[in-house]
């Protein structure tokens, strides 16, 4: 079975307007052999979404995603954005539990439960973010952080809304470091992952899920990374700014 493989570049918060613009161009320019199972996604700040989709819609296998949404439906919350607005903009993807949303915005399992919940009431495919910081993965007791991780945020969906799932696995010491997790950590982590899905929600669910590695993936270590059989694209940041690197990315897609 030929699991969906992603290359799904994330802007954090970076670039103008200008150079989004440019950006987009450049990537959607490039001849890459894209399919039903070999997809990219942008996840861009809110106020290029539009922009973004403007490139992307008239092209199959693109897809633009948002790099959070609010766990409230709508209502009072100024400054947020509700997973109701994206779907209303043609927005297909949503990330949701970032490491750097969990780390400096307070986001906690019990709120990404609701984040995840919210996406696929409206339709949109939350790109479920986990992963250890480092002096848990000093203690090696990165399976069971990133088991509760799992428990509490996307246990308790149904089998047939967690296929409707993406997960990232993101181990924050590889996040904007440069240092990658080895191919044999990556692939030991996702088959982890695979194996906590599998207990709960049964063998052939969790053989479908897409899980991506992210963590400093770069144009020269992307072959190897997405080569590991339980691991399914990746999630990119730093590379994702940079058209050529990102292209590279993209065709060591599985
Ligand atoms: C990320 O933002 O999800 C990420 C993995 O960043 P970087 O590729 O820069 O480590």
């Amino acid at each position: 079975m030929m699991r969906k493989q992603f290359a799904a570049a994330n802007w954090k918060m970076n670039l103008t307007y200008q150079q989004a613009a440019e950006l987009l161009k450049a990537v959607i320019s490039a001849d890459l052999e894209l399919n039903e199972n070999r997809v990219v996604l942008f996840a861009v700040p809110f106020p290029y979404l539009e922009l973004a989709n403007g490139s992307v819609l008239q092209k199959k296998y693109y897809f633009t995603a948002a790099q959070n949404c609010s766990n409230k439906k709508s209502g009072a919350f100024t400054g947020e954005v509700s997973a109701e607005m994206l779907k209303s903009l043609n927005v297909s993807y949503c990330l949701v539990g970032h490491s750097e949303r969990r780390e400096h915005f307070g986001e906690t399992n019990e709120m990404l439960s609701e984040k995840v919940m919210i996406c696929l009431t409206y339709g949109m495919t939350p790109v479920f973010c986990c992963g250890e910081p480092l002096q848990i993965r000093e203690q090696n007791t990165q399976n069971d952080f990133v088991k509760k991780q799992l428990n509490d945020s996307l246990f308790p969906l149904s089998a047939q809304q967690l296929l409707k799932v993406v997960i990232a696995y993101e181990p924050v010491w590889a996040i904007g470091t440069g240092k990658t997790a080895t191919n044999e950590q990556a692939q030991e982590m996702h088959s982890y992952i695979r194996s906590v899905l599998e207990e709960h929600f049964g063998r052939e669910v969790s053989q479908k899920i897409s899980i991506l590695y992210g963590g400093s993936v770069k144009a020269n270590n992307a072959k190897e990374l997405f080569a590991c059989g339980d691991v399914d694209g990746g999630l990119v940041g730093g590379a994702s700014l940079n058209a050529s690197d990102f292209i590279e990315i993209v065709r060591a897609l599985k």
